[in-house]
């Protein structure tokens, strides 16, 4: 698995450069209020914890028995699944429904968050990782990323579905992350959020 430092690598690079461009052009133009940094400051965090939210299993184990536990478990609870990523859904809601105080812009924050914690579990995925996608409907981990864990000696149909699905769930992460960054004015040119009230 990578370490934290590369999860947080992937992020930045792949699912938050829009973003950081668009506000640093706007800072070398000088357009930038203390409140868009705000914004910008948590949704970075907002991001960045979340594309290491799945690995919440190592500490709690660590709290919970003292010792570098699971990676990938809570108990029998399986993190490494799109049912535990999508907490991240929720958790990007609730922090962006107190920022923004508009729905449509709390659940774009929580499409973004959803982003970040899938990434990791791609990530984890092509680095040999346990990921137990379909968990509860179907307990048994498998990859998606085929051709980087078992190389070309188990071709076949489901290998080719695979990949397909393994590359399709990319490029979904990271226009998930662009197209809600967008809308919540992190785009290629920085469009400040204006409150209404
Ligand atoms: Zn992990």
């Amino acid at each position: 698995m990578p370490y934290p430092a590369g999860h947080l690598i992937f992020f930045v690079l792949l699912l938050f450069p829009i973003a950081l461009y668009g506000f640093a052009k706007a800072f070398r133009r000088g357009k930038l209020q203390r409140s868009d940094w705000w914004y910008f400051l948590v949704l970075f965090g907002i991001g960045s914890f979340f594309s290491l939210f799945p690995d919440i299993s190592a500490v709690i184990n660590l709290l919970l028995y003292g010792a570098r536990g699971d990676h990938c478990n809570i108990g029998t609870l399986p993190t490494h699944s799109l049912l535990f990523a999508s907490i991240a859904f929720v958790g990007g809601v609730l922090p962006g429904m107190v920022l923004y105080r508009q729905w449509h812009k709390a659940l774009a924050v929580g499409v973004f968050a959803e982003a970040a914690s899938l990434s990791h579990l791609l990530l984890d995925d092509m680095d040999n990782g346990i990921i137990t996608y379909l968990y509860p409907l179907y307990n048994e981990p498998f990859s998606l990323f085929p051709y980087l864990n078992t190389g070309l000696s188990a071709m076949g149909v489901m290998y080719y579905v695979t990949a397909l699905a393994g590359l399709l769930s990319f490029v979904l992460v990271v226009l998930m992350a662009f197209l809600s960054l967008r809308y919540l004015g992190f785009g290629f040119t920085y469009d400040p959020f204006k409150r209404e009230d």
